[in-house]
């Protein structure tokens, strides 16, 4: 089987078990678990902030961080495309009555400043009260422009706003940009990691920042259920994660690259090669014949998310002779039909 759904389908390793096995343990909601003490220091060691917060999601990660920089009837600035306006239910607002205020990006996954500027709102209380800008690296696959990401937090920070990152995916861009984790994060006041993701943990995520934020994140994440008692078993997964997986991500972001450019010289579909960075490639069939692809590639055991663009994702379970297969079974469908 070739799954290229996405990087959240990456097993445990073998030697990710075993750590998880031997994972000394305590009760976390104590703050007596070693495993998770260690991990929460670790990943605020690499992001350069102050404490971590162990959370059962990216999901949780960025509410909590968002609950924790805002209050009722303050809001969020965010991409219309962001995973944290778009994918995760519209928590800020059903739980911390936070208005988000969505701006649409560019295909590059940017917010023009402009726009941002424009957003902003003046005190006067017809209006919420602009708190936070949340940005996303990378974004679609795509990794922020290290101008642009200085540019926008600093225009943040001018109108006394936050500035969160949602970093699912921050270690690829990091690995893409050959640079530190630090040389990322540092314009940000705070960061979620994922662990789920192409790192290959089987859950959790860790949001960095400094040490009082992190105590007010502590006891959101108990209000909203994810205070857990012996969570060194999984949190073991993570840092073996954080400290063996990061290098590796290049194999995926290689195998991205020939995945798409094997895909480019199939004439019937439209790759978006440009804005290829990472481990993720984008495109459409030209006939839009959709389904019956996805139908062709699933009888080849090979599992793809049908949608108007189509998303492949590498991860550490998907080899080059496996993204050449897939490239294959993509032209024979042609051949047949
Ligand atoms: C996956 C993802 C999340 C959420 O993580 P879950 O663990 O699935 O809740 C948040 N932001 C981005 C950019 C993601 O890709």
């Amino acid at each position: 089987m070739i799954d290229l759904r996405s990087d959240t389908v990456t097993k445990p390793t073998q030697a990710m078990r075993k750590v998880m096995v031997d994972a000394e343990v305590g009760d976390d909601v104590w703050g007596d678990d070693p495993s998770v003490n260690r991990l929460e220091a670790y990943a605020a060691e690499i992001t350069g902030m102050e404490a971590g917060l162990f959370v059962p999601s990216g999901t949780q990660s960025n509410l909590v961080g968002i609950l924790s920089h805002c209050q009722r009837g303050e809001e969020y600035i965010v991409g219309q495309q962001a995973h944290t306006y778009k994918y995760e239910g519209g928590g800020a607002a059903v739980l911390g009555s936070i208005q988000p205020q969505p701006v649409e990006l560019e295909p590059d996954g940017t917010m023009p400043l402009g726009k941002i500027r424009a957003v902003i709102k003046p005190d006067d209380f017809h209006y919420a009260i602009s708190k936070l800008l949340c940005l996303e690296n990378t974004i679609g696959g795509k990794v922020l422009p290290m101008e642009y990401i200085s540019a926008a937090t600093s225009l943040a920070s001018d109108h006394k706003l936050g500035n969160h990152l949602d970093g699912a995916r921050l270690f690829n861009a990091v690995v893409r940009l050959g640079c530190k984790a630090t040389d990322i994060t540092r314009f940000f006041d705070s960061v979620s990691i994922c662990l789920s993701k192409g790192l290959g943990a089987p859950v959790g995520s860790v949001l960095c920042g400094p040490a009082d934020f992190i105590k007010t994140g502590r006891r959101w994440r108990k209000m909203l259920g994810g205070g857990m008692r012996q969570a060194g078993i999984i949190a073991a997964a993570g840092l073996y994660a954080l400290e063996n997986n990061i290098d590796r991500l290049a194999e995926d972001h290689d195998n991205a690259a020939l995945l798409g450019k094997a895909l480019a010289e199939i004439d019937e579909l439209d790759v978006s090669l440009q804005t290829m960075h990472t481990n993720m490639v984008f495109f459409k069939p030209r006939d839009g014949r959709v389904e019956e692809l996805t139908d062709h590639l699933a009888s080849r055991e090979i599992l793809i998310e049908p949608g108007s663009e189509i998303r492949l994702v590498t991860h550490m379970q998907v080899s080059a002779d496996d993204v050449l297969a897939t490239a294959e079974a993509i032209k024979a469908f042609y051949q047949q039909s």
